[in-house]
């Protein structure tokens, strides 16, 4: 038989950008008519593969390019001519990415460069300072004129392309794949609790306590955002009532400041990075997530949960905006009394404590790929 399928080559390299492509793949997998390609870059490898492992997603082609203290320079020019090999080698007849990282940005450009069309996935993301997150908010700028299709998770996110004269036929509000993630993980959980199991004797250890979920490893954080993080953390865990159940992101900047100031504390876990089950449980058990990460801040209104969010600017106004969400930024004791307040005033904690899903309802990857499918004239 001829060359009936179209090949759509998915590129992806860190731990989020898995996370919200693993149901994005799938559902393409699920489409007649689309050969389905898989590239990680690995730009972050060990929480990468934790989610590989876990999502059933081994890639097609690996290129392995993490380098321990890489340089913004040198990781975009090695994604560079590592992608465009590829890109030359695969012959795509589209480029998918998603997100933010230099992985997502340059992917486009290597695609770009050959003129193979270009899928972004959770487009029009914007927090209107080019610093803040840096350098997540020009890369996922950068892709903006080359996509010809854009996935905006919300309708505020397609306002943001059209607002940079994105040809609005090009738009599609789908939702944040993020939720499909979260579904499929609830139900697989359901079904087999002992995916998450290695947080039992955590949850055996905190019963009868408030738990608070804490992620932090945003660059803008980096030094004294750590340090205040830290000892507002200290505090929180001086209330006998409450827990403190902290993954540590690997970062060294992270975890030097964590080991230096938090040491050994009854209230608080200070774990490894926990792969997806594993975290969607710890969700589940807080009553409250302390974060800067923008994944959290999606998850969590979809679980009920109140969102503190560790930054001064968020391009995911949507939570903030529901009333799920706060910004309290990095000053230690705001940290402090954000938290207590959620803890000691029911009406407050319950104002925010609302399930709500401003990101998604769980189907976006199907939209996505009707989309990428119909796009080749192939779709219904
Ligand atoms: N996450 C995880 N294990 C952890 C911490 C986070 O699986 O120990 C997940 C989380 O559910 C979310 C994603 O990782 O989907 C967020 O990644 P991160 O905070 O690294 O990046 P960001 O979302 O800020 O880009």
């Amino acid at each position: 038989m001829g060359k009936h399928e179209s090949k759509v080559l998915v590129v992806f390299g860190t731990r989020p950008e898995a996370i919200k492509l693993f149901p994005v793949v799938a559902a393409l997998r699920r489409t007649p008519g689309l050969e389905v390609r898989t590239c990680v870059t690995a730009q972050h490898r060990g929480l990468l593969d934790q989610v590989l492992g876990i999502a059933g997603l081994t890639p097609d082609i690996d290129l392995d390019l993490m380098e321990p203290g890489q340089s913004l320079d040198r990781l975009t020019a090695r994604l560079l001519t590592g992608l465009g090999d590829v890109m030359d080698a695969e012959r795509p007849d589209r480029v998918i990415v998603q997100g933010d990282t230099a992985t997502a940005m340059v992917g486009a450009l290597a695609a770009y460069y050959r003129k193979v069309p270009v899928s972004h996935v959770e487009a029009g993301l914007r927090s209107g300072d080019i610093y803040q997150p840096w350098p997540e908010e020009v890369n996922r700028r950068i892709v903006a004129p080359i996509a010809d299709q854009h996935f905006a998770p919300t309708e505020t996110a397609a306002e943001a392309l059209r607002r940079e004269n994105i040809d609005p036929a090009m738009i599609h509000v789908t939702g944040n794949t993020v939720i499909d993630a979260l579904h499929a993980t609830r139900a697989r959980l359901a079904d087999d609790p002992s995916l998450a199991a290695g947080l039992d004797p955590i949850a055996e250890r905190f019963a009868g306590k408030r738990i608070i979920l804490v992620t932090t490893h945003r660059r803008e954080n980096f030094g004294g955002g750590m340090e205040a993080i830290a000892s507002a953390l200290g505090r929180i865990a001086d209330r006998p009532d409450t827990a403190i159940l902290f993954p540590v992101h690997p970062n060294p900047n992270v975890v030097s400041v964590m080991d230096a100031m938090l040491g050994d504390r009854p209230n608080i876990a200070r774990i490894d990075p926990l792969d997806y089950p594993h975290f969607v449980r710890a969700l589940a058990m807080c009553e409250i997530a302390l974060t800067d990460s923008g994944g959290v801040q999606e998850e969590a209104p979809a679980l009920g949960k109140p969102v503190l969010v560790m930054r001064e600017t968020t391009e995911r106004p949507e939570g903030v905006a529901a009333g799920t969400a706060k910004l309290i930024g990095t000053d230690s004791e705001r940290i402090v009394e954000e938290t207590s307040r959620l803890l000691d005033d029911g009406d407050a904690y319950s104002a925010m404590a609302r399930a709500h899903n401003p990101f998604g309802d769980g189907h976006s990857s199907e939209r996505i790929a009707a989309i990428v499918s119909a796009g080749f004239g192939s779709g219904d």
